[in-house]
């Protein structure tokens, strides 16, 4: 499980890695009027909380002045779309004044079988491009699980990395706190890039500025707590909030294709075909869903609800096999289902296009009983390639600017 930063600056700063103080938001308006009655020391920094890197290239991070720059650059970061993943946190740090970002990283080589620390005086930027066009800046020090990190170890790897004096001091004092974390978190990722020297009066301190934990998921049973405490806030995911409410296996991905099929093979083979058949046009799926064996009216109600709401989707492709289920009985559903949904005012969600493929049985009625229905934007498929072919062109040319398929 990938933790959010704010997350993984809580379990970091569990073992005394040094962050500077951060405010978390989970809503613009009520968290920001409370949080301007109290005096802030600008500039602050703000940050989207979304699992991506690169946040700061993305728009992500910003620098901030005074309240109202506050308010503004909050108000216009929550929702907006980073990457596919859509803000709904907000975290807010006194600015830190940078001398310098250094980077640091503990992973696992599986290759190697050992651990991996990797070190850099040459931070901030992205690490794999650090990698690329000046490997000889990036330290990699392997160590083994049976002896672990020592601090001699860590003090080789920092002077290999450059690091001298009390700066090489509080660099090995602060992985080893990393390492602590990794260890008793079962973690499979602990990264601070940057960590920085930073300005604080007149003295030079090294801080945290950003996290990246991932815990091993393997190890969830013995490390329960960690995952209740850190899956809670997870689980607020709008998306994921309401699929696992209505009882449906929803992962959301970051395409513009909304699959949805029955059985979770038949699913994740769908998003191969997609992405096969989409790669030339960078085409690739919004989501997995699997809405199980019935394939009822209200399960394809609500997976339709469900996808219709977000955003990213240009286009569903439904997927679906008849094994014991009749095609007949899916079509009456998806039929239903998009009058009620388009039914109700409430949730006015703008209509897009459907590409339906149905195989197995009843499958051939079940595609007359749609095509009779003359419903606006369904095309109907016995193919999947095909079916897959129509998806991706009409995402496609939604993308360019051609406009939503009107046929
Ligand atoms: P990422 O892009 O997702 O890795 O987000 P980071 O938290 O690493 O922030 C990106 C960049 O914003 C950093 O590399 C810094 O250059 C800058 N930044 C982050 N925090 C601070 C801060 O406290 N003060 C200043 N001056 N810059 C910051
Ligand atoms: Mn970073």
């Amino acid at each position: 499980m990938d933790l959010y930063e704010y997350q993984a600056r809580d379990l970091l700063a569990g073992h005394d890695v040094p962050f500077h103080a951060s405010i978390l938001l989970k809503g613009a308006d009520a968290d920001l009027s409370q949080l301007l009655n109290q005096p802030l020391t600008y500039p602050q920094v703000v940050k989207a909380q979304v699992k991506i890197g690169g946040r700061g290239k993305a728009g992500g991070v910003k620098l901030v002045q005074n309240d109202a720059e506050l308010s503004a650059t909050v108000k216009a970061m929550f929702g907006m779309d980073l990457k596919g993943h859509v803000v709904e946190r907000v975290l807010l740090v006194p600015a830190a004044q940078i001398l310098q970002e250094y980077y640091v990283s503990i992973t696992f080589d599986r290759g190697a079988g050992q651990y991996l620390l990797l070190l850099s005086k040459y931070g901030g930027v992205d690490i794999e491009e650090l990698s690329a066009s000046h490997p000889e800046d990036l330290t990699r020090y392997h160590f083994s699980p049976l002896v672990g990190l020592t601090q001699d170890m860590c003090y080789s790897a920092a002077r290999i990395a450059g690091f001298e004096g009390d700066i090489l001091d509080q660099c090995v004092i602060i992985t080893m706190r990393l390492w602590a974390a990794y260890q008793s978190a079962d973690a499979t990722l602990v990264e601070v890039n940057p960590l920085a020297l930073c300005l604080e009066g007149d003295t030079e301190k090294v801080y945290a500025l950003d996290a990246k934990v991932s815990l091993d998921d393997s190890a969830q049973f013995r490390q329960s707590e960690l995952f209740a405490r850190y899956e809670a806030a997870e689980s607020q995911d709008a998306f994921s909030a309401r699929a696992k409410s209505d009882g449906l296996a929803y992962v959301r991905l970051d395409g513009s294709v909304g699959v949805i099929g029955n059985g979770a093979g038949l699913v994740m083979s769908t998003l191969d075909i997609v992405e096969q058949v989409g790669s030339s046009f960078e085409i690739r799926a919004a989501n997995f869903l699997d809405i199980g064996g019935g394939a009822s009216l209200e399960h394809m109600q609500n997976a339709l609800s469900l996808i219709l709401s977000d955003e990213q989707v240009e286009c569903v492709f439904i997927n679906i096999f008849g094994g014991l289920t009749q095609c007949t009985l899916v079509a009456g559903g998806i039929i239903a289902a998009l009058e009620n949904i388009h039914a109700d005012a409430s949730n006015a969600v703008k209509p897009r296009p459907l590409v339906v493929r149905f195989a197995g049985n009843e499958a051939e009625a079940g595609l007359k009983l749609l095509g009779d229905a003359r419903l606006e934007n369904v095309h109907v498929y016995d193919d999947q390639i095909e079916a897959a072919r129509k998806a991706v062109e009409i995402a496609h040319q939604a993308r360019t600017g051609g406009g939503r398929d009107k046929s």
